[in-house]
């Protein structure tokens, strides 16, 4: 009965004055009270267009506005407060009972609410204060104990001694015509709100960050950069959290729940599911059918199987208004979570109840985007060095701790290896880049020397030495699965229109689930040694390099995919290194006579079509990351698994 209907009422709604310097102005509103919501809509009950909504139970506080003599400037002058959240809306009622019958029918509704305030401010705020008290912080204490029961509105209203002529609020401006039109103010202020839910703790790291707790609900107050948004928690709280921790709250959006999980294919629901061994594990996931959705379940005993055995239904959608979902015949629901909530209950016709939902809960939360929004200077004092890593082109790397918790690799740029102001320059764009097939760079300490680069730390260590030191271990679906993480990270160079301009095996890093990161994108231009840097220098990566490259330099995202086709041919070779038996001025020649690598024995001759496209002699012909993914996605799911 959520919807149902309990007050409608046409009143005076005055905007919520959000910024100190915008003027305020009143608003005829059609209000109407459900069970669940306040909403006020612009127009008549026939033809009305919603402006804004608030959830009852965000609501604090519901009491008539005590007027301490100020000239209420709309022609309804029987005002109360709505505080939900940190925000109060005032709104007018034409006559003391329509007041009445609002505040106590509001009140009536959150009597039950955990949120209501114990003080509340009895008068306006109004132009940078509080009219009651005087306090200019918006969201100071309340003045005067709020009575969720009492109905001040019986009683007469007293004027605070002493403060009748102090505190006569300056007369409000007219009601004008200048604002009619542009309630800009109403439109932001909880219309369309976007509610979120956090997927993963976030303990904030400094005091403008808003800390996430896993499963809560969040308001997003602005998305002012792609990796950090603001928003409020149900306590009122403001600050900063990282974009990759939330996901939308909406019906349709399954994220929000354990028991899905995304990018999960089959095979590596079977390996969660035999690692839980328990009776009834389950995993929602994507069907290799775009927009459908499976349920893999692990049954213990089947009976006349003997041994456990792991099943696969498609949830099914019968098309209409509104849409349907079944696993098994004669269950129909309106969404899945309501059929995964029924079937955790009932077996009914599956092998087992969906008892234990299995994968997001345990796995870790991705790496944010610097350790703060816009924070990329990191206090040397506050890392400590645990041990040495392996050391390159730039100096040494170790692995240590940020704030004695956060593990980092952390890079001491030796004297004399990097243009270091521009590279400074350029790490926070660098820092931008966030996303969980790129090894995260978390920031800089530049205000020393040596310089060091702080990134995520990967337990690995480097996939080249990974693919050699583990020959023979590989199966096709893994050596796929390392191309396919690659290609990921590098579409996400490409769209943002990055070019790597050194992608080989050796910079890409390997962490402790397995997931491979690239990494050192962007870093040689930043590179002080010529060996290296010019391309008949002894260190140049000839051999990863397309002609345009080994001849003009001319770097471009279609050289990165010429370079990851060689990357390729080293993930299938597990380790080789490319024309083995070519120094590099003879490979320029070979190449530019139009001889490629040859077909690693463990790629198929799909795969080896895939690397040839990315050796294409016209970097025009050859195919996107983005398009190279969908290619190695297919493959995965047509040459590797069997059909659900
Ligand atoms: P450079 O950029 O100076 O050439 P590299 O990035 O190649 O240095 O790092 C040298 C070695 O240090 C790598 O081969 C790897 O073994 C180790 N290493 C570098 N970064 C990390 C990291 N983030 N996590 C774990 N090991 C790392």
């Amino acid at each position: 009965m959520s919807g149902e209907l309990l007050l409608e009422e046409t009143l005076i709604k005055r905007s919520q004055q959000k910024k100190r310097t915008s003027p305020l102005n009143y608003k005829e509103r059609l209000f109407v009270l459900t069970k669940t919501r306040l909403t006020y809509y612009d127009g008549r009950p026939e033809k009305k267009f919603k402006r804004g909504s608030i959830e009852l139970s965000r609501i604090r506080c519901v009491e008539i506005v005590k007027n301490g003599g100020g000239s209420i400037p709309c022609n309804y002058k029987y005002p109360f407060q709505v505080v939900y959240d940190t925000n109060t809306l005032y709104v007018f009622a034409p006559s003391q009972n329509s007041r009445s019958l609002w505040v106590q029918s509001l009140k009536e509704e959150i009597k039950d609410n955990t949120v209501v305030f114990m003080k509340f401010h009895p008068q306006l705020w109004q132009e940078g204060v509080w009219l009651c008290c005087r306090q200019a912080e918006k969201q100071a204490l309340g003045c005067e104990e709020y009575n969720l029961f009492g109905d001040i509105t019986r009683k007469p209203l007293p004027p605070i001694p002493g403060e009748e002529n102090k505190r006569r609020p300056p007369p409000d401006p007219p009601l004008s015509e200048e604002y009619e039109d542009e309630d800009a103010d109403e439109d932001d202020d909880n219309n369309d709100e976007e509610v979120v839910v956090a997927l993963y703790n976030f303990p904030g790291a400094e005091p403008h960050d808003l800390s996430l707790v896993k499963g809560d609900e969040y308001v997003i107050l602005d998305k002012c950069d792609v990796n950090w948004y603001k928003a409020r928690n149900m306590y009122g709280e403001e600050g900063y959290i990282p974009s990759n921790y939330i996901t939308e709250k909406t019906s349709g959006n399954l994220e929000q729940y354990v028991w899905y999980s995304k990018q999960v294919n089959r095979n590596k629901a079977e390996e969660l599911l035999r690692t839980q061994d328990k009776e009834g594990s389950f995993i929602v996931r994507d069907s290799s059918t775009p927009g459908a959705y499976t349920v893999s379940l692990y049954a213990k005993s089947l009976a006349g199987e003997g041994s456990a055995a792991i099943k696969h239904y498609h949830i099914k959608e019968i098309e209409g208004s509104p849409k349907q979902f079944y696993l098994a015949e004669k269950h129909l629901f309106n969404s899945i979570p309501e059929l995964i909530e029924y079937h955790k209950h009932n077996a009914a016709g599956l092998v087992a109840r969906l008892r234990y939902p299995v994968g997001k809960q345990d796995k870790s939360a991705p790496s944010t985007a610097g350790f703060s929004y816009e924070k990329w200077e990191i206090n040397p004092s506050e890392l400590t060095f645990m041990k040495e890593l392996g050391s390159g082109q730039f100096g040494q790397v170790k692995l240590g701790k940020w704030r004695a918790q956060h593990k980092v690799a952390i890079k001491a740029i030796r004297e004399g290896a990097m243009y270091e102001e521009d590279f400074i320059e350029e790490a926070k764009i660098m820092m931008k880049l966030s996303h969980p097939k790129l090894v995260q760079l978390y920031g800089v300490c530049s205000q020393q020397k040596p310089i060091y680069i702080v990134t995520e730390f990967m337990e690995h260590g480097c996939l080249l030495n990974f693919l050699r030191q583990r020959r023979g271990s590989f199966n096709l679906e893994s050596l796929l699965s390392i191309s396919l993480d690659v290609c990921e990270g590098m579409e996400h160079l490409e769209v943002n229109g990055f070019i790597h301009r050194d992608l080989a095996a050796r910079n890409c890093l390997v962490n402790d689930a397995l997931v491979v990161k690239v990494s050192d994108f962007g870093m040689t231009r930043y590179v002080l040694d010529d060996q290296y840097t010019s391309s008949s220098g002894a260190k140049f990566p000839v051999k990863w390099s397309p002609p345009e490259v080994f001849n003009f330099c001319k770097y471009s995202s279609k050289s990165d995919v010429w370079s990851y086709g060689v990357l390729m041919w080293e993930v299938f070779t597990e380790g080789r290194m490319p024309f083995e038996k070519n120094p590099n001025h003879q490979v320029v020649m070979l190449v530019s006579q139009g001889q490629r690598l040859y077909r690693p024995k463990l790629a198929t001759p799909a795969l080896y079509d895939i690397m040839q496209l990315c050796w294409h002699e016209r970097p025009e012909e050859r195919p996107s990351f983005s398009h190279l993914c969908t290619m190695l996605s297919d493959t995965l799911e047509e040459d590797i698994l069997p059909p659900t």
